[in-house]
């Protein structure tokens, strides 16, 4: 535990960063008066929206009953940070000794789609699902993890719907046997894949690059892209996607008592993932306890283990990557995968609400 005089913290975005970052510092800096800012008073669980669509999750619990005792839930948007206050769009300003920027990424969904990747999203597509009629056609919109989950999810938790997959290649980052694992997998679904690029979309149809149209009854877009501009509205260092640039300790480049952890820190190397938000957290409330130690922070490195995606509650494929990301020839299916995804994602959350990773 860190002694230090009174020190105000001030963690923006309730996600698995930002819940886990506060956590942390409560546990590890002894007078160090925790700030969350988020605008909702709920923790969503976001590997699991997919799941909240399909009516097979709920996705959400009380941000007040993860947070340890003694930490504040300030409910809000940030409109701007800087000089050491993190100002609300209300007008309201919190001092900070030490703040946290996790604020995570956005979705930019076609219009004629609703978005899977944002807890709006995916409310209103839980809405528009249930309203659907039996026979309806379920356009899911991107080949990658998020689209195979959601298009599985909802193909087995409504049968009577026909569910499609599009993407420029649908499971396509995966080794051939794997990806013939996903493929084979979606299709003992009922999923419909279709490799094809979308170019636009229509209330009833998707139309691909090749000039075919698609009929659809309701469009997911399930590609998540983007952040939130809070730093670049702020005059903060952004690189081209708009993420708060870092050092190695993950330090802003701009201003020394500001940290980037998660989906909204340029981290070379890293890609939008709960599996490494977590260890960014970790890093950076470490590095601030060196700090305030007068010790050197350390370099943060991504690590990667695996990539995985659920195929309905009974199916995953848990492709194995080395720690750069590149894949290794290795994966698991069947109940082995299921298992590895479901703690991975139970993992997130038990990071989040103890403040404890790796
Ligand atoms: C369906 C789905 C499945 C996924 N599956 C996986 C998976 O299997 N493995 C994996 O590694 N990753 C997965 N991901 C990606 C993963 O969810 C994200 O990488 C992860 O949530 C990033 O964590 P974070 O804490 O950086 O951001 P988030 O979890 O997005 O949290 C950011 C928080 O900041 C809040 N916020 C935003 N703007 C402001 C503001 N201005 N002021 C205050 N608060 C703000 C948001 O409301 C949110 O609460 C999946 C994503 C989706 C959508």
């Amino acid at each position: 535990m860190t002694v230090v005089p009174e020190m105000k913290v001030v963690v923006v975005g309730a996600g698995y960063a930002g819940m886990l970052a506060a956590n942390r510092v409560a546990r590890k800096v002894r007078a160090a008066e925790v700030t969350v800012v988020n605008p909702r008073p709920d923790f969503v669980e976001r590997v699991r929206l997919h799941q909240r669509i399909a009516g097979t999750a709920a996705a959400v619990e009380p941000i007040a009953s993860m947070l340890r005792d003694g930490v504040a839930l300030e409910v809000g948007t940030v409109d701007r940070i800087g000089d050491g206050v993190v100002t609300l769009d209300d007008g309201t300003g919190l001092t900070f000794d030490w703040a946290f920027l996790a604020v995570g990424s956005t979705v930019r969904p076609m219009p004629g789609t609703v978005p899977v990747g944002s807890w709006e999203g995916a409310e209103q597509a839980r809405t528009a699902l249930a309203a659907l009629p039996a026979g309806s056609a379920v356009t899911v919109v991107g080949g990658g993890p998020t689209g195979i989950e959601t298009a599985a999810e909802l193909a087995e938790a409504r049968p009577d719907l026909r569910v499609r997959i599009v993407g420029s290649a649908v499971a396509g980052d995966f080794t051939e046997r794997a990806h013939r694992k996903v493929r084979d997998g979606l299709a003992r679904l009922g999923v419909e894949a279709v490799d094809g690029h979308v170019v636009r979309t229509t209330e009833s149809a998707v139309h691909l690059r090749s000039g075919v149209a698609l009929a659809s009854d309701l469009t997911l877009w399930a590609i998540v892209s983007g952040v939130p501009g809070l730093a670049t509205r702020s005059g903060l260092t952004v690189d081209g996607d708009g993420r708060m640039a870092v050092d190695a300790s993950l330090r802003s480049v701009d201003d020394e008592r500001l940290f980037a952890i998660g989906d909204c820190a340029a981290v070379p190397g890293a890609r939008f993932a709960c599996a490494l938000a977590g260890p960014q957290a970790v890093r950076a409330v470490d590095n601030l306890r060196r700090l305030l130690a007068g010790r050197t922070p350390a370099p943060y490195t991504p690590r990667y283990v695996a990539r995985a995606v659920t195929l309905g509650r009974r199916g995953a494929v848990a492709q194995f990557t080395r720690r750069d990301d590149s894949l290794r020839r290795s994966h698991l299916a069947g109940r082995g995968g299921v298992m590895l995804k479901e703690l991975a994602s139970r993992g997130g959350k038990f990071g989040a609400r103890t403040g404890i990773g790796g």
